[in-house]
């Protein structure tokens, strides 16, 4: 079975979850950077954030049940081509989260400047 870093990330509730960041100090709260929810966990970022629908979507278990919670177990235990597939997609939106965080840093960084510039 292969297994990617960003699966061990999503299972462990590390990676770029905001829950996890300002649980030490890298973050002022554990706010979603992608929709309105107040706790962005592993959990909020596979299976609820609106944000990531389409990747979840393409992460259809083979009965064609959507990624959730209770499907993703059952589904990685079933067999190997299930796994494949749960992993795929969890990676797929891990990718996608950190691509989009890193654009938004990027941004933050570079407003402050900008602000102060119009200040005086
Ligand atoms: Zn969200």
């Amino acid at each position: 079975m292969a297994e990617k870093v960003g699966d061990q990330n999503a299972l462990s509730g590390h990676g770029c979850f905001n829950a996890y960041l300002s649980r030490f100090g890298k973050r002022k709260d554990a706010h979603c950077d992608h929709c309105d929810s107040v706790y962005d966990d592993v959990h909020h970022t596979l299976f609820e954030c609106p944000a990531w629908d389409t990747k979840r979507m393409a992460g259809l278990t083979k009965s064609g049940v959507p990624l959730t919670a209770d499907a993703i177990a059952e589904e990685m235990l079933k067999d190997e081509k299930g796994w494949g597939r749960i992993s795929t997609a969890i990676t797929s939106i891990l990718r996608a989260k950190r691509h989009t965080e890193r654009r938004l840093q990027a941004m933050a960084t570079r407003q402050p400047g900008a602000l102060n510039e119009s200040g005086g």
